[in-house]
């Protein structure tokens, strides 16, 4: 039997004795603790709780129990592609993806790469998991991303893009729209629907039709903002100008923006979605939360795509106050000053990794905090065979700079345990590998090898090594 399913559904679940970052209000941390899960909801949260008849009890002792991680920005039909673009720039994925071989994914494609992602998500402690889904060029795909989404047990939201058309195209076809209205229609918490697309910033603002389109449906739009080279301040000021943004709208990098766009996203109530990794290494401009911080903008965090980066939110946390700090220093330097103590503490990432996305999707009242009657999405890090799992004296600090997603020990989802003692419940993994396979198999035999190891391996750039006044290469003559 491949899939483990120990845990029988349907049954209360306490976890037992943890140290639980509750992330409500106040931000309680309660040392050694449960929390009790009884249907979809948290039923009880506080010490020596007495277990319901029937239930299943975790020990949670040693360990840290937080509300669900959010991710609220990730492609997640690209995952079959897992760390194919590691050494990429921003210009290289859009030429592997948006010229040259984007068109090759098959709607199957699309359901492989989503399974693995969907997977990779809830193993990772990301209850829910924003579908950035720019590679529907079909309604076949769009019905294969959603089939690969209803047959993992996260959350998700399906925000619907298609970077073969214009916006202003896909959105306004008949096929899209009987779509959307079946999946709005079919919606539930568990399976929500938005529209994804950028602006360009073409002054003709031809993707006014597609924000028209959303309004009509009732649905909130994201794009990818503020990206160096792709995306700028014009296409914030034309959305904001027609009166589309609210606080729907989730902006994601908005890391080369002016002062002028982050009071527009402030005004209108939108978030930004920051992907530390991505903005870090791939170029869209430097990882925003300095400048979000300063114009109190709502953040949440997410992973961008694994066909560079993993995704768990472990390193977006990590890496977020790495650059968020790294700027604070080096602008202080640059005034000859010195920080004495530092703007953004590890809570508040812990924070953005979970209420943050909360917020951006419009679930506050019932997801991103571990509360009495909040829809039960928890995760209990706690790993016995790790040396880095103790002592836990700052729990935000071991939250987001020691664990790592093999922590992970247990997942809920709605209620549902969805991995326990470090395995996924209920997930058939060898028959993901099988499709991600013939994917793989499929898009090899596509490009043929040479444009496969051309793609994975772009040129390096030519560095040149500054002269040095202590090597005197001519000394011995
Ligand atoms: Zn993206």
């Amino acid at each position: 039997m491949s899939v483990h399913t120990d845990v029988p559904a349907g049954r209360p679940v306490l976890l037992r004795g943890g140290t639980v970052l509750t992330m409500d209000g106040t931000h309680q941390v309660l040392p050694a603790a449960d929390v009790l899960v009884e249907g979809d909801r948290i039923a009880a949260v506080g010490t020596g709780l007495t277990a319901p008849e029937g239930a299943v009890e975790i020990d949670a002792s040693g360990g840290v129990v937080l509300p669900g991680m959010i991710d609220t920005h990730r492609h997640m039909w690209q995952t079959a592609m897992r760390g194919y673009g590691a050494d990429w720039t921003l210009t290289q994925y859009f030429v592997w993806y948006y010229l040259e071989s984007g068109r090759h994914f098959r709607p199957q494609d699309v359901r492989a790469g989503n399974l693995l992602a969907a997977a990779e998500a809830i193993d990772a402690g990301v209850t829910t998991c924003v579908d950035w889904s720019h590679g529907l060029q079909t309604v076949e795909h769009a019905e294969a991303a959603v089939d690969a989404l209803r047959t993992i047990p996260g959350r998700f939201v399906l925000a619907y893009g298609n970077l073969q058309q214009g916006p202003w195209e896909w959105s306004t076809s008949a096929d899209f729209q009987a779509f959307a209205r079946r999946q709005i229609d079919a919606a539930d918490d568990r399976l929500a629907f938005q529209m994804a697309f950028d602006v360009t910033g073409d002054p003709a603002f031809p993707e006014k039709a597609a924000y028209e389109v959303a309004r009509e449906l009732g649905i909130p739009v994201t794009t990818h903002a503020g990206v160096w080279g792709a995306t700028n301040d014009d296409g914030i000021r034309m959305a904001h100008e027609a009166g589309f943004l609210d606080e729907t709208s989730v902006f994601v990098h908005a890391a080369t923006l002016s002062t002028d766009s982050y009071h527009r996203i402030a005004a209108s109530g939108g978030s930004v979605s920051v992907a530390t990794e991505s903005e870090q290494s791939a170029g869209q401009g430097y990882p925003p939360t300095w400048a979000l911080r300063a114009h109190g903008i709502p953040v949440s965090l997410s992973m961008d795509t694994s066909v560079w980066w993993s995704g768990d939110l472990f390193s977006a946390m990590r890496s977020t106050l790495g650059a968020d700090r790294s700027r604070e220093h080096l602008e202080a330097h640059a005034r000859g000053e010195t920080i004495t103590h530092l703007s953004l503490r590890a809570e508040q990432v812990v924070e953005w990794a979970t209420r943050g996305g909360a917020r951006a999707l419009g679930r506050d009242a019932d997801l991103g905090s571990i509360e009495v009657g909040k829809k039960a999405d928890v995760v209990l890090l706690k790993n016995e065979h790790s040396p880095v799992s103790f002592p836990i004296l700052n729990p935000y600090g071991h939250v987001a700079f020691q664990a790592q997603r093999g922590d992970v020990h247990t997942v809920l989802v709605d209620g549902q345990v969805v991995k326990h003692e470090h395995r996924l419940v209920g997930v058939d993994l060898p028959a993901i590998r099988r499709e991600v396979a013939q994917t793989v198999e499929h898009l090899q035999r596509t490009l043929g090898d040479e444009a496969w190891a051309k793609g994975m391996y772009p040129d390096r750039a030519k560095t040149s090594q500054v002269d040095n006044p202590y090597q005197y290469s001519d000394y011995r003559h």
